[in-house]
């Protein structure tokens, strides 16, 4: 069965990150929901997608650069007055939720690595009871080795378009072989049934991000990926139970 992901909680339905749709997508007839993180200056580690609050909150600044209390009273746009939650909070949204973890280490506003952020990640995680349920993504082939230094746990490499293009699919598979990584994920509309299959021959594991509308999330069921992310959870769910009337919607 192909399993899905709420994106950032549900960012069509909910708000992008929102305490909200973290809340509902813990509900959910789904397998998991994907989250970000990032680091405060004072130590703490924040549920949210960009490296700053500029464009998702009423706030502004890079996270990594203010204290907890300055991020967290934050209101996020279309997140129903909520504020960002701490990973220490989510943990404890899903600690009663069959919903497992899909946590995307993301780099700073500049696009490096956060130093030494990946095995506070890890013992966060553990700590509130949520490691053994986590997947970890990245875009970033240095974070996906900090993350197989510091954890078993599963991970995929999120390979984005141009990187799918520039390289093509035996350079990927090439680097996902020398980096150790069992799975990769592309964006919905670069998969196909060549790549898909081309991928899985190579023993590593296929799925897809970013399926938001219906055509796209019937194409992410239709090639069998092993996952996709949606920000649009309750559509994917009703376009998996046969529910959904309308494709065009
Ligand atoms: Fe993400």
């Amino acid at each position: 069965m192909t399993r899905i992901a709420s994106h950032r909680g549900g960012t069509l339905e909910f708000g992008d990150s929102s305490p909200q749709g973290f809340a509902a997508t813990a509900r959910m007839a789904l397998e998991e929901v994907e989250f970000d993180v990032h680091p405060t200056v004072d130590g703490a580690i924040i549920v949210h997608h960009d490296a700053t609050l500029d464009r998702t909150t009423d706030r502004t600044g890079p996270i990594a650069r203010l204290t907890r209390a300055e991020v967290q009273a934050a209101t996020i746009n279309y997140g129903a007055g909520g504020h960002p939650l701490l990973l220490s909070e989510l943990c404890a949204l899903y600690a009663g939720s069959p919903v497992d973890f899909r946590c995307e280490i993301k780099p700073d506003d500049a696009g490096r690595p956060y130093p030494d952020f990946v095995p506070r990640v890890v013992a966060e995680l553990a700590q509130h009871g949520m490691l053994e349920r986590t997947t970890f993504t990245s875009f970033l082939l240095e974070s996906l080795d900090a993350l197989s230094e510091a954890t078993t746990r599963p991970c995929l490499w999120l390979v984005s378009p141009a990187v799918l293009r520039q390289l093509g699919t035996r350079a990927v598979i090439g680097l996902a072989r020398r980096h150790n990584i069992p799975e990769i994920g592309v964006h919905i509309d670069t998969a196909d049934a060549a790549l898909m299959s081309a991928v899985t021959a190579a023993g590593i594991a296929f799925g897809c991000w970013a399926a938001h509308d219906a055509a796209q999330i019937t194409k992410a069921f239709d090639l069998g990926v092993k996952v996709f992310t949606t920000d649009r959870p309750s559509l994917a769910i009703a376009i998996r139970d046969g529910t959904h009337k309308d494709q065009a919607a």
